[in-house]
């Protein structure tokens, strides 16, 4: 896959570049990240890639020239292709997106600053808007990371294990069940015992379990819009008899700072 990137600010990726298994992907050639530098298609003396906006107001807007010049100079790879613009507008960056993304063959990921890129451009050029949450960044070179992370480690051959990725949270509409490494007893806290039983089914059906138990008690949004196999149902029914026998809510924290 290619992936082309068109910032301001391209030394903010060196270390993402350079670093663990992104890193290790670029070096293996998994993944062909280049990064390109809009200020280098500024033109007058001064390079300026940003002016006042039209109409009046607070803030500089990102000029479409630029921009333009740069999306001209990227190389086109493949069938498969997207120009995408990071923007706190655009739609939901969730798994099933970084999916769809990492078939593709290329894309080109527009990362804004200020307030954001000429309207034309979005228009003319952008074939997908994504926003990485309902919050407003300085600019589009995290959301850009975060999307080429994501996306990257879907790549087959990225990470070591086969279908090391299958099970991460999101991939089957629920969340991951807990992991344990050594030492078995930490701070009086053990491992639980079916882990060491070395059998496996007993470890798939707690796996699933904990899986359903974390899924119902911090994302039920997720359980209500996923189908359930028999098996699910009966160990979700379990799960919400222990809680209520236990008085166990749901997770009651609705704000970041509630205990
Ligand atoms: N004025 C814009 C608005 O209200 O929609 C916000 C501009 S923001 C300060 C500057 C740039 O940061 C955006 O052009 C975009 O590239 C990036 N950015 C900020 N928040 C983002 C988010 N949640 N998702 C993706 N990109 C974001």
């Amino acid at each position: 896959m290619r992936l082309d990137v068109l910032t301001l600010f391209p030394d903010l990726f060196t270390p993402f570049l350079n670093e663990s298994i992104v890193g290790r992907a670029v070096r293996r050639g998994l993944v062909d990240i280049r990064l390109t530098n809009i200020r280098s298609f500024a033109r007058g003396p001064h390079h300026t890639t940003d002016d006042r906006p039209y109409g009046g107001g607070d803030g500089m807007v990102m000029k479409p020239g630029p921009i333009f010049r740069a999306l001209q100079s990227i190389e086109r790879i493949g069938e498969k292709r997207r120009v995408i613009l990071l923007t706190p507008q655009g739609i939901r960056f969730e798994q099933s997106v970084a999916w769809e993304l990492s078939r593709m063959d290329q894309l080109v990921l527009i990362c804004g600053r200020y307030e954001g890129v000429d309207e034309r451009i979005r228009k003319g050029y952008v074939d997908l808007e994504i926003s990485i949450g309902d919050y407003v960044l300085t600019g589009g070179e995290l959301p850009a990371m975060i999307v080429a992370d994501a996306v990257t480690r879907l790549i087959p051959g990225v990470l070591g294990g086969e279908n090391s990725n299958l099970e991460d949270s999101f991939e089957e509409g629920l969340l991951e069940y807990p992991h344990y490494t050594r030492p078995r007893i930490f701070q009086n806290e053990e491992v639980p015992e079916v882990l060491l039983s070395g059998d496996h089914e007993k470890i798939r059906k707690w796996r699933r379990a904990e899986s359903i138990r974390r899924t119902f008690q911090k994302r039920p949004d997720l359980l209500e819009k996923k189908e359930l196999n028999r098996e699910d149902k009966e160990l979700l029914a379990e799960i919400r008899k222990e809680l209520t026998e236990a008085g166990v809510e749901k997770n009651g924290k609705t704000t970041p700072l509630a205990k």
